[in-house]
């Protein structure tokens, strides 16, 4: 194996369209970097098993950052060397880094009866009722459902004070988190993006002496991941405009010319002009910095 860059990168929203959640759009991207020896790591707040569908589609098989930061899962024999806290689970080397779903949802147990605010959350949802919310087919509803280290949730209709106290509250716990992503918030750890990205990075640069490491995300969930790669790069909603919470949450960010799902590989040749080019859905722009 040898490189010079690794891409870290969102999945929905960034990599795919929020909608329809197609990854045949990006397969000419994604050839064009296997070829060129390019990792491309999903970092996601998917789970371990729609993270692994995905990469069977596209035959990835580089290390994946599964639920907001909860996991790292790499393939054996993908490093040289011994993973630092990595256990074999199902079938590949993984190290945990999360909160176990079980204690965030007894967490959130106790905040719903203390603030009145009753949530909806996947943990209470059927398959059929992820698949309605989320637009995802009834099977991939089931892997979305397969919760380890994060939980989803959101409001219905009801008081925004409530809604506050809510998460005020549930902020206030020792060792619990809410991030937002780009449909949902999300309960978890203290476990975030970012510090995954960092035991990654550490992994290639022992592999590969240096590295340049790409970015891409759409939401704040994926600030940490931003902060800790060289090039940030934020794919804009179809709507056009960038997450204000991305914007103010990091120094300074590129942004794509163009939502997901071609603006993820746009916004990476913007950033790294030497990546190799595929012609689809790319600009040669100046990147914007924000
Ligand atoms: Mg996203």
């Amino acid at each position: 194996m040898s490189g010079k860059w690794v891409i870290f990168t969102d999945v929905d929203g960034t990599f795919l369209d929020a909608h329809t959640y197609d990854c045949e759009p990006q397969r000419p991207a994604v050839e064009r970097l296997k070829a060129a020896n390019v990792p491309i790591v999903f970092c996601t707040s998917k789970t371990r098993a729609e993270v692994l569908h995905l990469r069977k589609a596209l035959q990835i098989h580089d290390p994946f950052i599964v639920e907001n930061g909860g996991a790292i899962y790499v393939e054996k024999d993908y490093f040289p060397f011994p993973l630092k806290k990595g256990v074999l689970r199902h079938g590949m080397v993984a190290v945990e880094l999360g909160t176990p779903h079980r204690i965030l949802v007894e967490a959130m147990d106790r905040v719903e009866d203390e603030t009145g605010c009753r949530v909806h959350r996947f943990s209470r949802m059927t398959d059929r009722m992820v698949s309605k919310v989320t637009g995802l087919a009834l099977p991939m509803a089931r892997l979305a459902r397969e919760r380890e280290y994060d939980e989803p949730f959101w409001f219905g209709p009801g008081p925004p004070a409530r809604q506050k106290l809510f998460l005020k509250s549930i902020r206030r716990l020792p060792g619990i988190r809410v991030t937002k992503g780009n449909r949902f918030y999300h309960l978890k750890g203290v476990a975030n993006k970012g510090r995954a990205v960092e035991l990654l990075k550490a992994f290639y640069l022992r592999l590969w002496c240096s590295s340049t490491f790409i970015g891409l995300g759409d939401s704040a969930n994926d600030i940490p991941m931003l902060r800790a790669v060289d090039y940030p790069i934020v794919i804009p909603r179809a709507s056009g405009q960038v997450d204000p919470d991305v914007v103010s949450g990091l120094p300074t960010v590129l942004r794509s010319p163009l939502a997901a799902p071609h603006g993820w590989f746009a916004g990476a040749v913007m950033a790294c002009p030497d990546l190799p080019r595929t012609g689809a859905g790319e600009r040669r722009a100046r990147p914007r910095v924000e």
